[in-house]
């Protein structure tokens, strides 16, 4: 995971590790080199602009070019600067009165269906029923599909045979309550591209379902083009939140920097393999972390701190 950036992070932070006190020439020179890691891991241009402005800025202030430990200075402003960027951890919103309804959105291979299983599996661990829906009338494997999925993390499932969606989601509304479902989660149909046709239909079917959440799956290989998918859903349907999946086989962790920043659109949770418990709520620290190709961040950025503390002191005494 994020092998590519991290060993390029690693690269950047090293050439730090042999300076004396920095210089802003150091700085210059080093954000050059840290433009093309961004770029080549599929950073959004955007995106990598501004980690680059926001660590100049910090990098450029008084304490910064003063400490004597300079490569643990940069790296704790890349943290902190990557956590900003990354957004918070956002919770699932839940409903005052159940069910709290659930659509998963996103082009076919994303990993929608397997997610959809994924999150049954994370909402029942915490206590919560859990009814699947299929809406994807048009395609019997994907029904059969979440139908397994369901089986498999036991969660209840809906459907009947039926021509028209709107008439399934009101019977599976029904269900829902007379059963005491918590979390109703419906896996919606995805084609291998956008259309204009599909995202129609995926807007009807969101104004009669009325949602807490809209959630888009976006798989993270994609890079670039999760964020441009993204952008495209973001505008024609609307979006709460995102859940990237095959982060586990992401080796540059581009679109995961960019689809925060660049939408506006928070990353709830991520999926990080094929199995159903590979799944996991967003945490921005332990990303950027992992980003960085750190372990214990955590620990290092405490180190630093106190190492800044007894400096500090130094100055103070003489
Ligand atoms: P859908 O067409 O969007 O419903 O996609 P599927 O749920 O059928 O998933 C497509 C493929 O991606 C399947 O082989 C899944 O096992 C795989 N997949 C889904 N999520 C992940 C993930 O987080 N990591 C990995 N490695 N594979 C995943």
């Amino acid at each position: 995971m994020f092998d590519k950036i991290s060993s390029g992070i690693k690269e950047f932070l090293d050439r730090f590790g042999r300076k004396g006190l920095l210089t802003k020439k150091d700085i210059e020179d080093g954000l050059e080199f840290f433009k093309k890691i961004l770029i080549s891991s599929d950073v959004n241009i955007k995106v990598a602009k501004e980690i680059l402005r926001r660590v100049k800025k910090e990098a450029e202030k008084e304490e910064s070019l003063k400490s004597l430990v300079p490569q643990e200075q940069m790296t704790k402003i890349l943290y902190e600067e990557l956590i900003r960027i990354l957004g918070k951890t956002y919770p699932l919103k839940i409903s005052s009165i159940p069910p709290t309804e659930i659509i998963l959105f996103g082009i076919q291979g994303s990993g929608k269906t397997t997610t959809s299983g994924k999150l049954a599996l994370y909402l029942q661990r915490r206590g919560y029923r859990v009814l699947l829906v299929p809406l994807d009338l048009k395609r019997p494997g994907a029904i059969e599909q979440l139908k397994e999925i369901s089986e498999k993390v036991e969660s209840k499932f809906f459907f009947e045979e039926n021509k028209n969606v709107y008439s399934l989601i009101k019977k599976a509304k029904n269900f829902s309550k007379k059963n005491g479902i918590d979390f109703i989660i419906y896996d919606t149909p995805g084609r291998l591209h956008i259309d204009k046709e599909m995202m129609q239909e995926l807007k009807d079917i969101r104004d009669e379902i009325k949602p807490k959440e809209t959630l888009l799956v976006a798989s993270a290989l994609l890079g670039q083009g999760s964020v441009d998918i993204a952008i495209e859903f973001k505008r024609k349907v609307g979006l709460t939140g995102i859940i990237a999946t095959k982060v586990d086989g992401d080796s540059k962790g581009g679109s995961i920097l960019s689809m925060k920043f660049v939408t506006g659109v928070p990353i709830k949770f991520i999926g990080t393999g094929e199995k159903m418990e590979d799944f996991s709520e967003f945490d921005p620290e332990s990303f950027a972390g992992r980003i960085m190709g750190f372990g214990d961040i955590k620990g290092l950025i405490k180190k630093i701190e106190r190492v800044k503390e007894e400096e500090r002191e130094k100055i103070t005494i003489k």
